[in-house]
């Protein structure tokens, strides 16, 4: 058998990117490559890297680069391509090789062709290409499910031979947004909301409200940040923590079902000082509608009612197994899945409330000189 020929590039596509005016294109581009040239050192992977009409190339002929090149946030998919010079000769030898080089051999084969503005055309290519690698190995020509597919890209000054893809994560770069401050609990959800805004281009400092003596979860919440540390391309996280166990006592003291309510606006009037002193735009949750009694869309209401920044719930419509497969992939699933839960909860919570009411409450309880009391105290790591 024939020795497989190596790759000797990865090709990076991007969605969205491509969409934008010029400016914003270039901009979001740079910050892109940047990223992705990150990942690779960091790696340890010998890299080039050049910008191509709407792509970006990454010469290496490490076998590791297409997958971490996959998980940079904006990377729609990475292919490892086998360049070639734009002749029909050359381009039919290399796919003939590829496909000789299979193992187990195709039973059937499809050449995938596109034109890429050089003189050969996409009939030609597929034409001739196929018939090279049908005389080589004997497979037949299947195009509608073939075992092997042979993606070939003739462009003016070289060409492209491909046989797989590696799906990309998606999203922005990182870093083409604003900041956002995540409130990361130590359980599953959170962690998950904070790394789609990542995924949507925003860097993100995280927010812990230490609640003890009612639930101690800093470590899961550390190991959460820790995990959330490897998308970043190198970023630091700010990591910072407000105690407000003395806070939540005073709320769980009225007896009330309002309890989790009220907790939740004093974590957001401290979220929203965070936020300023951080330079973030908006607050991040792990809300789910209705995983648990008290996320129903009435309490949101209410306890947002007032509140006159924005705070961003990006798991809102998203279900328990598909939250945790993400957890799985960000790798903070393990750090968080046996965490407790909160003993201040009262036995039956509100899931009605009233916007006036939960209002009349803060007010009595004072939670805005409560939450600057609070924010005094809070604790600032980089992580
Ligand atoms: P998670 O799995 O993220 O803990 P959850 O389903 O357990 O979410 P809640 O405990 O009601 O739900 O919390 C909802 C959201 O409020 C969390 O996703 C998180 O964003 C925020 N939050 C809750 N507790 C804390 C905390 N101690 N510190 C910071 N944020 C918190
Ligand atoms: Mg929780």
């Amino acid at each position: 058998m024939a020795s497989k020929p190596s790759f000797d590039s990865v090709l990076v596509r991007y969605g969205e990117i491509a969409l934008k005016d010029a400016w914003t294109r270039n901009s979001w581009e740079r910050i892109l490559a940047s990223n992705i040239a990150f990942v690779l050192r960091e790696a340890g992977v010998d890299h080039q890297m050049s910008r191509e009409r709407g792509r970006i190339f990454v010469q290496t002929s490490d076998s590791r680069a297409s997958e971490l090149v996959a998980d940079v946030f904006g990377v729609v998919s990475a292919s490892p391509v086998h360049t070639a010079k734009p002749d029909l000769d050359e381009i039919s030898e290399l796919a003939a090789e590829l496909a000789a080089a299979r193992s187990p051999p195709p039973d059937s084969f499809a050449i995938r062709p596109r034109r890429g503005g050089g003189k050969i055309s996409s009939t030609e290519l597929g034409v001739v290409v196929g018939s090279a690698v049908q005389e080589r190995i004997g497979a037949r020509v299947d195009l509608t499910n073939p075992e092997m597919e042979i993606f070939v890209e003739a462009r003016r000054d070289k060409a492209l031979v491909f046989t797989g893809t590696v799906p990309g994560v998606g999203g922005l770069p990182l870093g083409s947004q604003p900041k956002m401050l995540a409130l990361i609990s130590g359980g599953i959800d959170s962690p998950v909301a904070a790394w789609m805004m990542m995924r949507r281009g925003c860097p993100i400092s995280l927010l812990y409200f230490d609640v003890r003596p009612y639930v101690d979860a800093s470590v899961q919440a550390l190991k959460s940040a820790e995990a959330l540390k490897g998308w970043t391309s190198g970023r630091r996280v700010n990591f910072i923590t407000v105690p407000i166990g003395p806070g939540l006592e005073k709320i769980a003291d009225l007896g009330t079902r309002a309890t989790c309510l009220l907790c939740r606006r004093l974590m957001y009037r401290i979220a929203g000082l965070v936020m300023e002193e951080e330079g973030a735009y908006g607050i991040v949750t792990g809300y789910s509608l209705g995983q648990v009694a008290s996320q129903t869309p009435m309490n949101i209401m209410a306890e947002q009612s007032g509140i006159d920044f924005p705070i961003y719930h990006p798991l809102i419509a998203m279900d328990k197994s598909e939250i945790m497969e993400f957890a799985r992939k960000i790798g903070s699933y393990r750090a968080t899945e046996n965490t407790d839960s909160c003993q201040a909860a009262p036995k039956k919570p509100m899931t009605r409330a009233k916007a006036e009411e939960i209002r009349a409450l803060d007010e009595e309880l004072g939670l805005d000189a409560l939450a600057r009391e609070l924010f005094a105290q809070r604790e600032r790591q980089r992580v």
